[in-house]
């Protein structure tokens, strides 16, 4: 088995607002494998932005509570200097935001913008070295007529162009690690299968490591190997991809799971959907954060509503539930009846 590329160790992040003290992560735990992929899965609000914005080592503003530890290789994010943080991004850590078109500059042609990403880590670099090295990585990522299209602006792309363009950026220093946040949610559905293909491509053919933040459980089953599902800033499932989608073991993600229709759904057959809305992060639930919500925590008696549950393993992966195995077992069987 290869070595932890990523170990995060009870990371917390709050952020002090005019409301009160917000608490977007909690004591999260989690690592990531030279070579794999892992998906960070929860509703909006669970703290998978911010759990990436803080490996990105983003997080310095002064109204920021940062503790724990982020470990990429043996570097440790949390603390560091800013001047160090900015020479490991782009370089050996990269990330993909969501909406390409935000993340472009209209004003300046492509081709600058990618090479900015190389010139950075190498400011020896001549422009003809430039110039190849992003005709070099368009073409990686799949951009046609790329030495012609070097020269054009953004608004000349279409979603999904532009979304190969900004993996390009993110790619053109081969990170060890890219954090792909919701990269394919502002793209439609065949344009969101090429990216899928392309991300899984690039990973095989480079071992780059892969940290998928999506709540959308079709990408993750296409795309990952183990999911890390969140809520409300906590980590409450740690499986690997099959055992996720075959036996769920905390009650939100079985929630989650029941909320995404299958091909042999009957047409008018009601959507499933879990009670309630995620908690304010100004005002966490005590004992577990989902007991407002949960239809099972009548069979964990008191302890849901006075202790906050630990990760602890059930079978092959980690859960932060109260409820017994053989009680996971039967909700999985649908035999553990709900309130
Ligand atoms: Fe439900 Fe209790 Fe498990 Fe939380 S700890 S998910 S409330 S059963």
């Amino acid at each position: 088995m290869s070595k932890n590329i990523l170990e995060v160790n009870n990371l917390s992040v709050s952020f002090n607002t005019s409301d009160g003290q917000v608490h977007a992560v909690d004591n999260l735990s989690f690592n990531i494998k030279a070579g794999e992929v892992l998906g960070i899965v929860g509703e909006s609000g669970s703290g998978k932005s911010v759990t990436a914005s803080a490996i990105m080592g983003l997080l310095t503003s002064g109204n920021v509570n940062l503790s724990g530890s982020i470990k990429l290789n043996d570097f440790e994010i949390v603390g560091a200097k800013d001047s160090e943080v900015r020479k490991l991004r782009g370089s050996d850590i990269a990330m993909v935001f969501q909406d390409p078109l935000s993340s472009l500059n209209p004003y300046y042609k492509i081709g600058v913008q990618i090479g900015e990403a190389y010139e950075t880590h190498h400011p020896d670099a001549s422009k003809a070295e430039v110039r190849n090295k992003v005709i070099e990585v368009m073409k990686k990522v799949g951009i046609p007529e790329a030495e012609r299209r070097i020269d054009s602006y953004p608004h000349e792309f279409s979603g999904g162009m532009r979304q190969r363009v900004v993996i390009a950026i993110a790619l053109i220093n081969d990170p060890k690690i890219l954090i792909a946040d919701e990269p394919t949610t502002a793209l439609d559905v065949t344009v969101q299968a090429q990216i899928l293909d392309l991300m899984r491509d690039l990973q095989k053919t480079s071992n780059t490591s892969i940290i998928l933040i999506t709540h959308d459980l079709g990408v993750v089953a296409e795309m990952v190997d183990r999911v890390l599902v969140m809520y409300a800033g906590r980590a409450v499932e740690v499986s690997d991809i099959k055992a996720i989608f075959s036996a769920p073991i905390h009650p939100y993600t079985k929630g989650l799971l029941n909320a995404v229709r299958s091909l042999d759904s009957a047409i008018r057959e009601k959507l499933a959907t879990i009670p309630g809305t995620p908690p304010s992060l100004l005002n966490i639930p005590q004992g577990c954060a989902f007991n407002p919500r949960c239809s099972y925590k009548q069979w964990a008696g008191d302890k849901c509503l006075v202790q906050k549950p630990e990760l602890h393993e059930i079978g092959n992966g980690l859960t932060a539930c109260h409820l017994s195995k053989t009680d996971i077992e039967r909700m999985n069987k649908d035999e553990l009846p709900v309130v």
